[in-house]
């Protein structure tokens, strides 16, 4: 730290990113990254418009916008969507938007949420998830300020469902719900339908799970058009062009394959299922997740002891050093081989306990 950093920001403890090794080989199960390359219709799109780098992007990203609104159906308009580099973006820029009356959002949940409260200057209270890892919805519903949840949750891949999200949105409508639908894909009930009906509704969503985009930064915020106002009073006070050319082009193009899409999230869908099962045959205990992760824990073994033996073998998965989670391991859901890679691996490991 230099002695010009600005007090305010002298005691911010910054997000801790996945590792994302250099080691060529390793399978990597840490960052709910798709083990699926994009679409090839999506690449080819994004070669063209490389050549077109000499010229700014489109700032108001019309054409993408356009073709989500029709992708994602319900009635939902190019007017009421809103385009991020990442939806760590969106979800920064909401959080400094309404900062007003604090947050509050589960103990365990996406780790960005209590940096961007920070950073925002707003208060934050965590309220703990319950002794089953499901959100406290009514504690949730008690506060007064914006609340955030991640539906389904990181890094349980828990859902709750669309009436408990309307309960909520009932409880205060003078004040901002932001659902973060980041795994929304992989069975989870999307809410974006229901911002025709509340307008203190902001759904986020991105293309880099599902959409095998995450390299490329794009992630969406769905809400009515006056929270699209504020979120891009926001963007054209800090960087109008957020997002580049290369991935407008990515992200038009895999809205173009969405049969693509379908079939990489059924697989993955399935894969979680058959792991889930077999890890239980190991004696693990699994939350029931509807996103492309798994929350495990073993009676007689701690997440860590799990995590070094996995990753010694060229496996990475992650492991969170923090009360109530050092028991688990979270392991992104891969490809079919890599999956039953990991299970050999666990089996060995549960042998020696
Ligand atoms: N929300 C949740 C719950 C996440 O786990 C992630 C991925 N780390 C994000 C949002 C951000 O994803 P991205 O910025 O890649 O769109």
């Amino acid at each position: 730290m230099s002695r010009f950093l600005d007090s305010r920001y002298h005691s911010l403890v910054p997000y801790t990113p996945g590792e994302q090794p250099k080691i060529l080989n390793l399978i990597k199960l840490n960052t709910n990254e798709s083990p699926f390359p994009p679409s090839e219709k999506a690449v080819r799109a994004a070669e063209e418009e490389i050549k077109r780098m000499n010229l700014y992007p489109d700032p108001e990203c019309r054409a993408l916008r356009e073709k989500y609104a029709e992708v994602l159906g319900e009635g939902i308009t190019a007017e009421e969507i809103f385009v991020g580099n990442g939806s760590d973006e969106v979800l920064y820029l909401a959080f400094n938007a309404y900062k007003e009356k604090g947050f509050a959002f589960p103990d365990i949940t996406y780790g960005f949420y209590p940096v961007y409260a920070e950073i925002s200057g707003g208060e934050f209270s965590e309220i703990p998830i319950k002794s089953d890892y499901s959100i406290d919805l009514n504690k949730l519903a008690a506060t007064k300020g914006t609340v955030v949840i991640a539906n389904p949750n990181a890094p349980t891949g828990m859902t709750v469902t669309k009436e408990e999200i309307i309960a909520l949105l009932n409880s205060d409508r003078n004040r901002i719900v932001i659902v973060d639908e980041a795994y929304v894909d992989f069975g989870g009930e999307s809410c974006v339908g229901l911002i025709k009906e509340y307008d203190n509704l902001l759904v986020t969503q991105t293309f880099s799970k599902s959409r095998s985009l995450a390299g490329a930064r794009l992630g969406f915020g769905i809400a009515n058009k006056n929270i699209i106002a504020d979120l891009n009073l926001l963007k054209y006070s800090v960087n109008p062009y957020n997002i580049n050319r290369a991935t407008l082009a990515l992200g038009l193009g895999v809205l173009s394959d969405e049969e693509y899409t379908k079939k990489n999230c059924r697989a993955i869908m399935e894969n979680r299922e058959h792991t889930k099962r077999e890890l239980e045959k190991l004696g693990f205990f699994v939350l029931p997740s509807k996103s492309n992760f798994l929350f495990a824990s073993h009676p007689k073994c701690g997440g860590e002891r799990v995590y070094s033996h996995l990753r010694q073998k060229g496996i990475l998965v992650r492991y969170f050093d923090k009360d109530r989670l050092r028991g688990f391991v979270r392991i992104t859901i891969g490809t079919k081989v890599q999956m039953n890679k990991l299970i050999n691996e666990l089996t060995m490991l549960t042998e020696e306990l």
